[in-house]
C-alpha cells in the first residue's frame, strides 16, 4: 500500500469552494502547474510565500509516493504595467528605464529570482517554460478562439469575447463572479477603445512603433496578452485537463479566471480539477506594499536591513515562520513573530541534530503506553499534512516529538522503554518531515554580535590607511571581504558602512 493510500489528501479546492479528497487524473501521478513571477524586479517577500506554499505541496505529494510534474512558469513579455490590457509591458518599461535590451532585464531578475528560491530551500519546478518560448503556441490558440467565434480581431489587436463564451459557459466561475455584475462595475469603455465589452480581454496585442518587444502574427507585429501564455504552458505540459493550478491569492480574478474562459473555449474542456490559492502576508496587521514602506525583499530580512527590522533572520526561521501558518490564511510579519519564531526554530533545527546522533541499543523492555503515545505522533504528523497540507499543525507534532528527543538525548536510559523498531520509525520520521516534507534544513548557526565586531575592526582598521593615504591597502581590506559576501560602502566623511550579501 502506497503512502498516498494510507492517508489520502483532503485540499480546499478554489473551485468548488470546499475540502474535498484529492484524487488525481492517473492514479499515482499528479500534475500541476503554478504561475511563475514577472521577472521585471526583485521577489519580494509575499511572492516568496505563494511558491513556498506549493513547494510544501508538490513536496508532499512526492513524500506519499507520487510521481509530480510540477511547471511554474517565467513571465517575461506580456504582463502590463497595472495588470490591464492598457500600458506598457512591465519588462519594457524596466529596459527602456535602464536602457538595457528587454532580455538582459528577463536574465537578471530571473537569476535573482533563482537565487532566493534556493535561499528558502525551495526547490526548482520539473519544468520551467518562460512566455517568449511559446509565441508560436500563444498565436495558434489565438487563431483557433478567432475561429471559434471566441475571439475577434480589431487594428492588430486581438480580444477575447466573454459575453458570447458566457452563453454556453460560466465566466466567473472559479471567482464566484457572474457577468452581469461585472459588466456593471468598472469603468467604461472609452472611444477609443477597440474592446466590444469592458470586460473582454486581449489574448494578443498590436505594438507600436516603439513597443521593443515585439513579434510578427497574422495581425502584424505584436506580443501576446497576459493570461494566454498560462494557459498555452499548463496545457502544453500537462495535458488538456491537468490535476491542480495554484497561485496567489490575487490571481485569481481576472488572471485565472481568463485561463479557464481560454482553455475551455480552445478545447472545450475543464482545464483545471483543482485550484489552490494561497493567503497574502501582512505587515503588523497592515497589507504589505511598496508605497506603504513596509514591503520588504528577502535580502533585507536576512540582513534586517529595514528600518522595519530589529535585527536580521535567517532563510530557514522565516520559512519556519511561513510554516506555522495555513496557506490559506493572512500571515502577519512583525518583529515579535519573527523573534518568536527563530526561537522556535531553533528548538526544532537542535532536536534535528540531536535526533540524528541517537542510537538505539536494543534489548528494550518496552512501554506499550509510550510506544503507543510515539506511534499515534508518527500517525499525526501524516494526517497533519493530508489534511489540506496543514503545516501548522504538524509543527505542532514535530514540537512534541523535538521534547521527546530532547529527554531520550540527557537521558539515554529512557530509550529502553521502546523498542528499536518503534525508535527507528519515530527517528526516519522526525528527520524526514523536517528535512523532506517541510525542508527545513539545519542551519549553521553565526554568531551576529561576534560578526559584527570583527567587521567593525575591519572597517576601523581601513578607515585608518586610508587617512595614511594607503589606498592600495584600503582597496585590498574591501576586495577580500567582498570575495566573501560583504559588501563595504563608502558614505560621506569617510563613514562606511556594510552589508551582507545574501
Ligand atoms: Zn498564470
Amino acid at each position: 500500500m502506497k503512502l498516498y493510500q494510507k492517508y489520502p489528501i483532503q485540499l480546499s479546492n478554489s473551485l468548488s469552494g470546499v475540502k474535498e479528497p484529492f484524487e488525481p487524473i492517473t492514479p499515482g501521478f499528479v500534475g500541476m502547474y503554478v504561475c511563475g513571477p514577472t521577472v521585471y524586479n526583485n521577489v519580494h517577500l509575499g511572492n516568496t510565500r505563494t511558491f513556498l506554499t506549493f513547494d510544501i505541496i508538490s513536496r508532499y505529494f512526492r513524500f506519499l509516493g507520487y510521481k509530480v510534474r510540477y511547471v511554474r512558469n517565467i513571465t517575461d513579455v506580456g504582463h502590463l504595467v497595472g495588470d490591464v490590457d492598457e500600458g506598457e509591458d512591465k519588462i519594457g518599461k524596466k529596459a527602456r528605464l535602464e536602457q538595457l535590451e528587454p532580455m538582459e532585464i528577463v536574465k537578471r531578475y530571473t537569476e535573482d529570482f533563482h537565487t532566493v528560491m534556493r535561499q528558502f530551500n525551495i526547490l526548482p519546478p520539473s519544468i520551467e517554460p518562460s512566455a517568449t518560448g511559446h509565441i508560436v503556441e500563444q498565436i495558434n490558440i489565438t487563431k483557433k478562439l478567432i475561429d471559434l467565434g471566441l475571439a475577434y480581431e480589431v487594428n492588430g489587436s486581438v480580444y477575447f469575447d466573454v459575453k458570447k463564451y458566457n452563453q454556453s459557459h460560466h465566466y466567473g466561475i472559479l471567482s464566484g463572479r457572474n457577468i452581469e455584475e461585472l459588466m456593471e462595475s468598472g469603468r467604461e469603455l472609452d472611444s477609443q477603445d477597440e474592446k466590444r465589452e469592458k470586460i473582454d480581454f486581449a489574448l494578443w496585442k498590436k505594438a507600436s512603433p516603439e513597443h521593443i518587444m515585439r513579434w510578427p502574427s497574422p495581425w502584424g507585429d505584436g506580443f501576446p496578452g497576459w493570461h494566454i501564455e498560462c494557459t498555452v504552458m499548463s496545457t502544453k505540459y500537462l495535458g488538456e485537463t491537468f490535476d491542480l493550478h495554484g497561485g496567489g491569492m490575487d490571481l485569481k480574478f481576472p488572471h485565472h479566471e481568463c485561463e479557464i474562459a481560454q482553455a475551455t473555449g480552445a478545447n472545450g474542456k475543464t482545464p483545471v480539477k483543482y485550484w489552490i490559492h494561497s493567503n497574502m502576508l501582512t505587515v503588523n496587521g497592515q497589507k504589505m506594499s511598496k508605497s506603504l514602506g513596509n514591503s520588504f525583499l528577502p535580502a533585507e530580512l536576512f540582513t534586517g536591513n529595514h528600518p522595519m527590522l530589529q535585527k536580521g533572520y535567517s532563510p530557514m526561521t522565516v520559512r519556519f515562520f511561513m510554516l506555522q501558518s495555513h496557506y490559506s490564511s493572512t500571515l502577519d510579519f512583525s518583529n515579535e513573530a519573527l523573534n518568536a519564531a527563530e526561537k522556535g526554530y531553533k528548538k526544532l533545527s537542535n532536536a534535528l541534530s540531536l535526533v540524528k546522533t541517537l542510537t538505539h541499543a536494543g534489548g528494550a523492555s518496552a512501554n506499550a503506553d509510550t510506544e503507543k503515545k510515539l506511534l499515534q505522533l508518527i500517525d499525526e504528523c501524516y494526517q497533519n499534512m493530508s489534511d489540506d497540507f496543514n503545516t501548522a499543525k504538524t509543527l505542532a507534532v514535530l514540537f512534541e516529538m523535538a521534547s521527546q528527543i530532547n529527554t531520550w538525548a540527557g537521558q539515554k536510559e529512557m530509550l529502553s522503554e521502546v523498542s528499536t523498531d518503534v525508535f527507528e520509525k519515530f527517528k526516519i520520521t522526525y528527520i524526514a518531515f523536517m528535512e523532506e516534507a517541510l525542508g527545513l534544513k539545519e542551519e549553521k548557526s553565526v554568531n551576529n554580535d561576534l560578526l559584527e565586531g570583527t567587521i567593525n575592526v575591519l572597517i576601523g582598521l581601513r578607515k585608518r590607511v586610508r587617512t595614511d593615504r594607503n589606498f592600495a591597502l584600503s582597496d585590498k581590506i574591501r576586495d577580500d571581504l567582498k570575495a566573501i559576501g560583504i559588501q563595504l560602502k563608502d558614505g560621506k566623511d569617510g563613514e562606511m558602512s556594510y552589508e551582507i550579501e545574501s
